[in-house]
């Protein structure tokens, strides 16, 4: 690995051993300082530290480059102080640093589209799976379960979780949940100070009779009347 070409920012006056001027910044050598323009590096351009990414890589694109030091006075040592790199390396690097803020805003997108198809298909997977246990189930109850489970699952829980979830059994507990809070007093019951082990006793049967009903494939409203 070779070592960085070092630019020191003086702190002092100083004039050039070859052409006798001076400037911002000078390159040691052996004879003592030179300007930028007697050491080559005139064409370079100043990179200030800050971004270590944008650093980075115009320094790998720059076909020459040099690290910019400064005496610090009070640490008592030199302090890195930016690189000199050519201008059109700083360019690329500049568009390179955005184009990696661009893709990373795009796979975000990506990655929110897919959740949101993942969503859709989980949906729609368990309201089949809804459907094909409890026929009689009324649609609009098909979908609200349905959008629940998948605002619960899809791709927050993984394959092998979403595909428990189509399990009959794991399915017939989603709609027991839903017809003990929507089709009998169970909330009401807890909301009145019922424990629950009791207030599941006191609407078993309803619930009971509903699942009955949507397996039969006999609309709930005929339970009603
Ligand atoms: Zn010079």
């Amino acid at each position: 690995m070779s070592a960085d070409l070092v630019v020191v920012s003086p702190v002092k006056k100083w004039a050039c051993t070859s052409c006798g001027g001076t400037g911002d910044l000078l390159k040691m050598e052996d004879g003592g300082p030179l300007c930028l323009d007697c050491a080559d590096l005139g064409h370079l351009i100043f990179l200030p530290s800050g971004d270590a990414a944008l650093t980075r890589r115009a320094k790998r694109i720059s076909g020459l480059s040099a690290v910019v030091v400064r005496w610090s006075r009070t640490r008592n040592r030199y302090e890195r102080q930016g690189i000199l790199a050519e201008a059109d390396a700083i360019e690329r690097a500049e568009q390179e640093c955005l184009c990696d803020t661009e893709a990373r805003a795009h796979r975000r997108e990506r990655d929110q589209a897919r959740r949101s198809s993942e969503d859709v298909r989980f949906q729609a997977q368990f309201a089949a799976a809804i459907r094909s246990l409890f026929p009689g189930c009324p649609p609009a109850r098909v979908d609200e379960m349905a959008r629940h489970a998948a605002t619960r699952g899809s791709g927050r829980i993984g394959r092998s979780a979403a595909a428990r979830a189509f399990q009959p059994d794991a399915v017939h507990l989603a709609v027991a949940a839903s017809v003990r809070h929507l089709d009998t007093n169970y909330d009401q019951l807890l909301m009145s100070g019922v424990d629950r082990a009791a207030a599941r006793d006191r609407v078993r049967q309803r619930v009971e009779d509903v699942l009955g009903a949507w397996r039969e494939g006999i609309p709930t409203l005929d339970l009603d009347d």
